[in-house]
């Protein structure tokens, strides 16, 4: 298994070194960088969003009626951009093209704009963690990779060991909120200390179920957390 992580590693790590040396807009071809000007202006930036799950508002507001209903494990959440075109084209090629230039890259846009309430608040940032089977067939874990520049630009480590998935529980199309919600119970477990205040990070947070289920985890080992992702369905 060590064996076949090691060559899926490299394999993505000698593709991201051929994209990066011819520099292109992903979306429309254009030489020069990941994303041109005109591309770049497309991303859907998440301006106003409810600020207890950063599900996207149409106006600026308290929180949403789901956080008001049933709060959220997590503090707080934000994210940087609605997971909507062109930005659902981009992260997929990362997660399943191993394009971890653009994982940089992209990291780096979120990281100019992280909220520094949270960055003040924060002690640490722990990715979402794959599954091993999953990162050994991957090669990566895409919020690992996205996550980094935003660590660094905020100064705060990622943490990488803490906490272990013991089940891959991928997402069911068209599976209620509830039965993700059960799927996915127990499937995080706490594997050494943690400071205790943690920024969770995922790449998607679509229901946020998954979040939700990694912050009670830590809320039971005495970790207090709160959310970045790159984009909000
Ligand atoms: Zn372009
Ligand atoms: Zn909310």
């Amino acid at each position: 298994m060590s064996v076949k992580r090691h060559s899926n590693g490299s394999r993505a790590r000698l593709q991201a070194w051929l994209r990066g040396w011819w520099a292109h807009c992903r979306l429309c071809g254009q030489p020069g960088t990941e994303l041109c000007a005109d591309c770049l202006d497309q991303l859907p930036v998440l301006a106003m969003a409810c600020p207890g799950c950063a599900r996207p508002l149409p106006v600026a507001g308290p929180r949403c009626g789901h956080c008001q209903r049933r709060a959220p494990a997590f503090g707080r959440a934000w994210a940087a951009w609605r997971y909507a075109p062109p930005l659902d084209a981009l992260l997929p090629r990362i997660k399943y093209h191993g394009d971890l230039t653009l994982a940089r890259w992209l990291g780096g846009l979120m990281a100019e704009r992280l909220p520094a309430e949270d960055r003040a608040w924060a002690e640490g940032i722990l990715p979402v963690p794959l599954h091993r089977w999953r990162l050994a067939r991957r090669g990566f874990n895409q919020a690992v990779e996205l996550a980094r520049p935003c660590a660094r630009a905020s100064g705060l480590p990622l943490l990488l060991n803490g906490v272990r998935r013991r089940r891959d529980t991928p997402a069911q199309v068209g599976q209620s909120l509830a039965a993700r919600r059960r799927n996915l119970r127990g499937c995080f477990e706490v594997t050494a200390a943690l400071p205790r205040r943690v920024l969770l990070f995922d790449d998607v947070m679509t229901t946020g179920a998954t979040v939700e289920e990694l912050a009670r985890t830590l809320c039971r080992a005495g970790v207090e957390t709160r959310v970045w992702a790159v984009a909000r369905a």
